[in-house]
C-alpha cells in the first residue's frame, strides 16, 4: 500500500494536483480487510463461485424493494419532500417517483450511506489490483472535488466500493453530474436531500430520461403468442398491438409519446411480462442489471400509488443452481447456440440462445431456464414433448 501510494502520489502531482490535496486524500489510508478477501462482498463483483448456490430468482431480488416497509417509507418521503421534488421535477424533467425509487434502492432513503472514507475504499481497490485503473481515475476525481471546493475532505464518506452519499455516486459521476440544488455553495449529496435528489435527477436527465413516459408496461399476451419476439429487439408499438399485446390493467397503451418498446420476460412466459421503454435503459446507467432497473421501475410505480406487478411470479418452478446454468450454457454452446461463456449467469445472451433452442425444438420460446429444458439441452436430441 505504501509503495502504491508513493507511486500514485507522484503521478497525481505530475498531473498537476496540489501536494496538499494529494496528501490530505491519502495520508490516512489503511488496509480494509474485505479487500484482502475476508468477506464475500468482493466475490459478488465476479462470477458466482459456489456450485451449489441457486441463481437468485427475480422475485427474491424484488422482495425488499417492493416490500411494504420500503414502499411506505417512500410514500412518506414523497409527501414530506413535495416542494423540493416539485422544484427538481420542474428543473430536470425527471418524475419524482423515479428519484424516490433510486434513493430507496441505493441507501434506503439515506439510511445507509456507508461508513468508509471514499479515498480509503478506492485506495484499497487500487492496491488490490484487479480494478486499479478504475480506482485511480476515481481518486483523481476526488482530487478535483476537493480542488473545486464542492465538498470538504471530511465529507467524502462512501460505501466499501467507493460510491458516495444518499444516491451513491462514484466520484467521477459526482464530478460530472452532482449539483448544489439547495444553493448553499456545496454539492452535499451526503447530508442534503435536495442536493442528493437534484444530482440524481440531473444524472438521469442527461442520460436521456423522458418525463411522462413509462419505463415499462405490464402486458397480457394472446393465446399462441410467439414468445421468441421477446428477443431484445425494439419494435414499434403498432406492431406489438397487432401481435395482440394489451396492458394487463386494461384500456389502451398510454406511452406518453414513446413509440418503440422491447418485450421482456424476466421470469419467462408464466411470470409478469413487460414492454420496456427508453426510461428502463436510463435506469441502467445507475446499475446495468435488468433486475435493478425493474426494481426501480416497479417500486417507483408503487410509491406513486400505481400498484406493482399484476401477474404472479412462477415461484413453483425449481430454481436452477449456478452449476446447472453453467451446464445449460455449455450444452447450448455444444449444440451450436451461442450462450457465451459458461459463467453460471443466465443473462440476455444465454436466454436468447435458449429461445433459439426452444423454437427449434417446439418448446414455448420464452428463454426461461428450467430443469426440464436443462434436461432437453443435455439430451441434445429432439424435443421431449
Ligand atoms: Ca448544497
Amino acid at each position: 500500500m505504501d509503495a502504491w501510494r508513493d507511486d500514485f502520489s507522484a503521478r497525481a502531482m505530475a498531473a498537476g494536483n496540489d501536494r496538499a490535496i494529494v496528501k490530505s486524500l491519502l495520508e490516512n489510508i489503511s488496509p480494509i480487510t474485505l479487500w484482502l478477501g475476508q468477506t464475500d462482498l468482493v466475490q459478488t463483483q465476479t462470477a458466482p463461485s459456489d456450485q451449489a448456490e441457486f441463481a437468485k430468482p427475480i422475485w427474491d431480488y424484488l422482495a425488499t424493494p417492493l416490500g411494504a416497509t420500503r414502499i411506505t417509507s417512500g410514500q412518506q418521503k414523497l409527501a414530506a419532500l413535495s416542494p423540493t421534488l416539485q422544484a427538481i421535477e420542474t428543473k430536470y424533467g425527471v418524475d419524482r417517483q423515479v428519484l424516490l425509487a433510486i434513493w430507496g434502492m441505493e441507501t434506503n432513503f439515506g439510511g445507509f450511506i456507508g461508513r468508509d472514507d471514499a479515498a480509503n475504499a478506492l485506495a484499497n481497490m487500487a492496491v488490490e489490483g484487479r480494478r486499479r485503473t478504475l480506482a485511480e481515475s476515481e481518486l483523481f476525481a476526488l482530487m478535483k472535488i476537493l480542488r473545486d471546493g464542492d465538498a470538504r475532505r471530511a465529507d467524502l464518506v462512501a460505501g466499501w466500493a467507493g460510491a458516495m452519499g444518499q444516491t451513491q455516486f462514484m466520484p467521477t459521476t459526482y464530478v460530472a453530474h452532482a449539483v448544489d440544488f439547495d444553493g448553499d455553495g456545496r454539492k452535499d449529496i451526503w447530508k442534503s436531500e435536495a442536493d442528493a435528489l437534484g444530482s440524481a435527477a440531473n444524472y438521469l436527465a442527461r442520460s436521456g430520461y423522458m418525463k411522462g413516459q413509462p419505463w415499462g408496461i405490464e402486458v397480457l399476451t394472446p393465446e399462441g403468442f410467439d414468445f421468441s419476439l421477446a428477443d431484445g429487439t425494439e419494435r414499434r408499438m403498432e406492431s406489438w398491438v397487432s401481435a395482440g399485446l394489451s396492458p394487463i390493467r386494461g384500456g389502451a397503451f398510454n406511452t406518453g409519446g414513446a413509440d418503440v418498446a422491447e418485450l421482456w420476460l424476466p421470469a419467462g412466459a408464466s411470470g409478469p411480462k413487460f414492454l420496456l421503454f427508453k426510461n428502463f435503459n436510463v435506469f441502467k446507467t445507475y446499475n446495468r442489471a435488468d433486475s435493478y432497473a425493474l426494481a426501480v421501475g416497479l417500486s417507483g410505480d408503487m410509491i406513486a400509488g400505481k400498484g406493482g406487478p399484476v401477474a404472479a411470479w412462477p415461484t413453483h418452478l425449481t430454481p436452477l443452481t449456478v452449476a446447472d446454468i453453467k451446464d445449460l450454457q455449455s450444452g447450448l454452446n455444444a449444440l451450436g447456440y451461442d450462450a457465451g461463456t459458461a459463467d453460471g449467469i443466465a443473462g440476455r445472451r444465454t436466454k436468447l440462445a435458449l429461445q433459439q433452442f426452444q423454437k427449434a425444438r417446439g418448446f414455448l420460446a420464452d428463454g426461461y431456464p428450467t430443469k426440464e429444458l436443462l434436461a432437453a439441452v443435455k439430451a441434445g436430441g429432439p424435443a421431449i414433448n
